[in-house]
């Protein structure tokens, strides 16, 4: 029996989240006496497995082979799925990174495992069995999911919990996992990958993120709120209105279409606070909001209102921060 852990990287290049999920499985592992198992999917994937056991894995399944270069649905099932085999977990946890969350609701489906989708929370019964917190109906109720069998599966959303120091003085056993590779697992063949990575911050990790919407106007109205974003070391965010209109990608859109996040500060500018959006930032630790309308709904939840218009209150908000941090 054992605690497993899946532990997503992206390009060999561990992400936090992985090491968030494997605190908190230490934690766990703390109250149960199991092992932390950590797994790891992809190809040349060496450095990915040490980091693994730095943040706390006791022991690394590793299934590293060309075939796992780039995600495929089925292929990591089956790696899901060995590993399961393997590990024989009480407790499977997993981020809801794009991709990865999909192979473990497919691998929960097939094993016929209990999972709860989504958590921001976890911890424990007095028979140690586990209890999963989720938002439910859209952010505006929180949920604990009990399992009634075993093994108990959740996927953990990012900055859900503190990322733990690396030690990398810690030891552990590095064993290669074998993934049979047959009928479905093989069917798919990735013909071409393209990155729109931009450099910027991804919302998903930020702890700061500056979000505008229609207010912004256009596709340059995104200008100031992109300075005030890297003066502070932060992600632009944004409504489905601005995306949808075609002023910034996808991958920036907030809510519940789009990236739930959990930043220590949310600036939303130009944004009305649609249920929808409310869905995707109301766990931010503090919310500002900037809107020439005295009545939009986004000023109920932030801490701080800003009646006024964007164009003003976010270039001045740059230059008295700049003269503060002296930037
Ligand atoms: C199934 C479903 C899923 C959805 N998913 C999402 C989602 O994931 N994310 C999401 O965001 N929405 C989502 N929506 C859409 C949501 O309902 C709203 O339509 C959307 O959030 C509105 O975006 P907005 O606040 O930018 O625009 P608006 O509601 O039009 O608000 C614009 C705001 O900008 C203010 N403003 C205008 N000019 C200025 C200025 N110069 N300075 C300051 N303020 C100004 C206005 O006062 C207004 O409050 C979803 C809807 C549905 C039905």
């Amino acid at each position: 029996m054992s605690i497993l852990v899946y532990v997503d990287h992206f390009q060999g290049k561990t992400k936090p989240v992985s090491g968030e999920i494997m605190g908190k499985a230490r934690e766990l592992a703390g109250k149960t006496g199991l092992p932390v198992v950590a797994f790891v999917v992809g190809q040349n994937v060496g450095g990915v497995a040490a980091e693994a056991i730095a943040y706390g894995a006791d022991k690394v399944l590793v299934a590293d082979a060309a075939s796992f270069s780039q995600f495929r649905t089925h292929a990591y099932v089956a790696a899901f799925k060995a590993a399961i085999a393997t590990a024989k977990p009480h407790i499977i946890l997993v981020p809801t990174s794009a991709g990865v969350r999909d192979a473990a609701a497919l691998a929960a489906c097939e094993l016929n495992i209990g999972l709860a989708a989504d958590c921001q929370g976890l911890a424990l019964d007095a028979n140690g069995n586990l209890l999963a917190e989720r938002p439910v109906f859209s952010g505006n109720m929180l949920t604990t999911i009990v399992f009634a069998a075993q093994p108990q599966m959740a996927t953990v959303r990012p900055r859900s919990f503190p990322l733990p120091a690396a030690d990398k003085s810690r030891t552990g056993e590095i064993v290669l996992l074998a993934v049979a590779l047959d009928g479905l697992a093989s069917a798919e063949e990735v013909l071409e990958f393209e990155t729109t990575e931009t450099g910027e911050v991804s919302v998903e990790n930020a702890g700061i993120i500056v979000s505008g919407g229609r207010g912004v106007k256009g596709p340059e109205g995104f200008a100031p709120l992109r300075e005030l974003a890297r003066l502070l070391g932060g992600a632009v965010g944004a409504s489905r209105a601005a995306v949808d209109a075609g002023w910034i990608p996808y991958p920036h859109q907030v809510g519940q279409t789009g990236k739930s996040v959990r930043p220590d500060l949310y600036i939303a500018a130009g944004i009305s606070g649609a249920i929808q959006h409310l869905a995707g930032m109301s766990n931010a630790k503090v919310i500002v909001a900037i809107n020439k309308d005295k009545d939009a709904p986004i000023f109920s939840l932030a801490r701080y209102g800003i009646v006024g218009d964007l164009f003003e209150v976010t270039p001045a908000l740059t230059a008295a921060l700049k003269r503060k941090l002296g930037k």
